[in-house]
């Protein structure tokens, strides 16, 4: 197992305090990993600095054969990696081979692509005898922070439009799920120019903050908690850093009453439980119109009753526990408290089931009002609330009456339905008749506390460069 960090061309040890690393399967510990000092920190921003003009000034063919380079060490180590993703996050080994790895590897070689399509200099004449012309150039050192739920991804999304845009690199991984950002320092050691990439491990409060408030990065590119994402942009007050900040969710789904029933429910017992629904779009937070409701309710909650679990043969299990102690205990505290009105039922599951790790039965809580903390509040575990309604408008308004706004999703028989609620909700993403599927080409990202900023497709290539004007005069 690779347990060094790379900092410029160097894989080395951190120097602080040791970390336990945990698997959250059976909650026993798989290493101990020291973090990075401050003073190592330091280091591995100025290699990131020294790295970028020469890494800036390639033209994007040769930081696509990078890309693409990268692209093929992660598909030859994809089953090794894959393994390091479910012993660190619990994932069932087969979703994280045949689910996320395919996607990581396509996400580099789209932007391996996209760069070289990046919108070229548009020239024109706008003031006699001048002529101007736009370039987009890349921002200088950029500071990655990335969460515990998808290590890898999460690493990709960032990186290939980073580096595609010929941007340097600091990343550090979630201090709960280091592996695999530790296996990719080592690919990134031997394909990459010196410094080009550097990985530093620790604590958000020590090493995350010492990242972010260095004055040498440029940009800091987050996807966490809003409340991280509060303290990124206080400090990037200081020296008028960018952001790029992908930050909670609770997606609404609107279930009308012509909704496919059986497809609704099948997507959405795969769409609200996905990686133990620890995920930022998970379809959490149903609202399911009169005329179904009891039905929808009775055969979701037969549907999620079967979703398998905490099973010996891992290739059985379709979701793995929640990543941490902490996590499955405060998930376990979202339904202690929902279920203490009277207005609500619990239809299926609602408890910490035997045997070891950080399991939690998928739960379906009927009955939640507007006003149920359960339905406001992110829980990130395997929960989804169902609240009934009668009219589209207050269908729509409950979803928008949110702080957030990443993902939601209309279903309904009725394409122009489907569209004209679309086109009305406050959410970076509205699907019709399925949700969470995404795809290298198309935008994710939110509006309000869900952030801004695109990651994947060629939006996010946008977000990491700036837009320079040159004029010529003649
Ligand atoms: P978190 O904010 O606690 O941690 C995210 C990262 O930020 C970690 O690497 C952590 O060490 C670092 N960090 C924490 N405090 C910091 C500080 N003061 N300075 C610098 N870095 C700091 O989030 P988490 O618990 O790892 O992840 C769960 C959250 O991430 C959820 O809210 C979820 O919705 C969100 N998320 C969003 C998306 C999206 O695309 N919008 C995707 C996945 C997860």
């Amino acid at each position: 197992m690779d347990t060094q960090m790379l900092i410029g061309a160097r894989l080395v040890t951190g120097t602080e305090t040791e970390e336990a690393i945990l698997d959250p399967r059976t909650g026993e510990v798989i290493t101990t990993l020291p973090e990075a000092s401050i003073a190592q920190v330091s280091e591995a921003v100025a290699a990131a600095q020294k790295a970028f003009p020469g890494w800036a000034r390639t033209t994007p063919a040769v930081r696509s054969g990078y890309l693409l380079k990268i692209a093929e060490r992660i598909e030859a180590e994809a089953e090794s990696l894959a393994a390091l993703e479910a012993l660190n996050c619990g994932k069932p080994g087969a979703l994280a081979l045949g689910d996320e790895l395919p996607a990581i590897v396509d996400c580099f070689r789209f932007f391996a692509g996209a760069v070289r399509c990046m919108t070229g200099p548009v020239a024109g004449e706008y003031l006699e005898g001048h002529t101007s012309m736009i370039r987009r150039d890349p921002i200088g050192v950029v500071a990655s922070i990335a969460p515990w739920n998808y290590p890898l991804m999460m690493m990709a999304w960032k990186l290939a439009p980073a580096l595609g845009a010929g941007n340097t690199v600091v990343f550090k991984p979630s201090e709960q799920t280091p592996l695999s950002a530790l296996a990719m320092a080592r690919i990134f050691a031997e394909v990459l120019p010196e410094g080009v990439v550097n990985i530093v491990l620790g604590r958000g409060e020590t090493v995350g903050s010492a990242l972010i408030n260095h004055p040498g990065v440029a940009m800091i590119s987050l996807t966490g908690d809003i409340a991280t994402g509060r303290k990124i942009l206080e400090a990037a007050n200081k020296t008028i850093k960018r952001t790029h900040l992908e930050l909670g969710g609770k997606a609404p789904v609107l279930v009308f009453d012509d909704a496919d029933l059986e497809a609704t429910v099948e997507g959405l017992r795969a769409f609200g439980y996905y990686n133990a629904g620890q995920d930022c779009t998970a379809a959490c937070r149903i609202y399911v119109q009169s005329g179904i409701y009891d039905r929808f309710v009775a055969a979701l909650s037969d549907q999620v009753a079967s979703i398998r679990y905490g099973e010996g043969d891992d290739s059985l299990n379709e979701i793995g526990p929640l990543i941490s102690l902490r996590q499955r205990d405060r998930v376990a505290s979202f339904v202690a408290r929902a279920r203490e009105a009277a207005h609500i039922e619990v239809t299926t599951g609602g408890a910490i089931p035997e045997g070891p790790g950080f399991f939690y039965q998928p739960t379906v809580i009927a009955g939640a009002l507007q006003s149920d903390e359960i339905v406001r509040r992110e829980v990130f575990g395997p929960v989804v609330s169902v609240t009934r309604f009668d009219s589209a408008d207050q269908a729509i308004d409950w979803a928008n009456d949110s702080d957030y706004g990443l993902a939601s999703s209309v279903w309904t028989r009725d394409v122009g339905r489907g569209m004209q609620v679309a086109s009305r909700l406050q959410y970076g993403c509205t699907w019709v008749n399925t949700h969470f599927m995404l795809t290298n080409e198309m935008p994710h990202g939110g509006m309000k506390q869900s952030g801004y900023g695109k990651d994947m497709s060629s939006y996010a290539l946008e977000d990491y460069s700036a837009v320079r004007h040159v004029m010529i005069a003649h």
